[in-house]
Formats: C-alpha cells, sequence, structure tokens
C-alpha cells in the first residue's frame, strides 16, 4: 500500500487519540519523544500535514519540517547535553520505515556513545516525563503534557 492511512500511530497522537509525551508544537509540526528510544532524548518530529514519507511529502511542506527539525534538534542538544545528534529518517518498509506518516528522528549522542540498540521494552512513563520537560524547558515550549 502506498497510500496514506489515516488510521497510522502518528495520526492518532496528531487527533489526540492517542498519547504522546510532546516537547514541541506550532501550526505546522509537532515533536514528541520515541518511546523506544535509542538514546535518552530521542525525539521525533512530524507535520502535521498527511504524508507517507519524503517520497510523497509536498516540498513547502518538507521545507517547513526541517527548520522545525534544526529547531528541535537544537533544543534536544541542550536539554540533553549532547555532543552531536544524529537525524534519521526511512521511506518505506524494505527501507526500515515502520510508521507511515512522515517523521524525522533526532537522538543525541553523547561523546564515546553509540544510539541504540533499540531496547524491547518501552521507556518508563515518568522517565519520558521528565526528558520531555527538559526539552520543553530548553525550546521555551508552552506546552505543559
Ligand atoms: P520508523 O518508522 O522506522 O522510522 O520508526 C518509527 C518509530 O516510532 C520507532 O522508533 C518507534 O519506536 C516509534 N514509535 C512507535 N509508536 C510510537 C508511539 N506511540 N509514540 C512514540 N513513538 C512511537
Amino acid at each position: 500500500m502506498t497510500t496514506y492511512d489515516n488510521d497510522n500511530i502518528f495520526a492518532k497522537i496528531l487527533r489526540g487519540e492517542l498519547p504522546a509525551h510532546k516537547v514541541y508544537e506550532d501550526d505546522d509540526i509537532l515533536a514528541f519523544l520515541d518511546i523506544f528510544p535509542l538514546s535518552e532524548g530521542h525525539t521525533l518530529v512530524i507535520p502535521k500535514a498527511p504524508s507517507r514519507n519524503l517520497l510523497d511529502i509536498d516540498p513547502d511542506t518538507l521545507c517547513t519540517l526541517m527548520r522545525g527539525v534544526q529547531k528541535v534538534a537544537l533544543g534536544v542538544k541542550e536539554a540533553l547535553e549532547a555532543d552531536g545528534i544524529q537525524i534519521r529518517q526511512y521511506n518505506e518498509a524494505p527501507a526500515g520505515q515502520e510508521v507511515f506518516h512522515t517523521h524525522f528522528h533526532v537522538i543525541p549522542v553523547k561523546e564515546g556513545q553509540r544510539p541504540g540498540p533499540r531496547p524491547s521494552d518501552m521507556a518508563p512513563q515518568e522517565q519520558l516525563a521528565a526528558v520531555a520537560g527538559k526539552i520543553r524547558a530548553a525550546l521555551g515550549s508552552g506546552l505543559n503534557t
């Protein structure tokens, strides 16, 4: 299937049907923590407009999204006192995509560390909440969810 599925997990998060540890939101994008973080502070940035991935996203929406990715990356870097940031993005299942709403991974990396492997269990909610609070503070985001 290569059409957009309105019932994907991130569409449900956008509609408020599923919870998320949000760190940034504006008219065009939403950023929230990955619940299976490859490093502490692993964040996903998504456009509000529907698209599956880089292959079908409207180019102007992509440009707006990338501005958001940079903004969130700076906030994550500061909040986690990271030495570097990995950006990852997958397009279609053979390339590793699991959720079919366009998203960029923002993964903080400390000197001498490598992100991953993916944890087998979801990160504890209180740990995610604490990290999200730090990132929101760094971004000056008024979100309190
Ligand atoms: P991918 O499509 O391969 O780029 O990966 C999707 C990412 O979404 C994975 O890193 C998952 O851990 C993450 N993920 C899946 N469900 C949720 C959720 N409900 N909230 C936050 N992150 C999620």
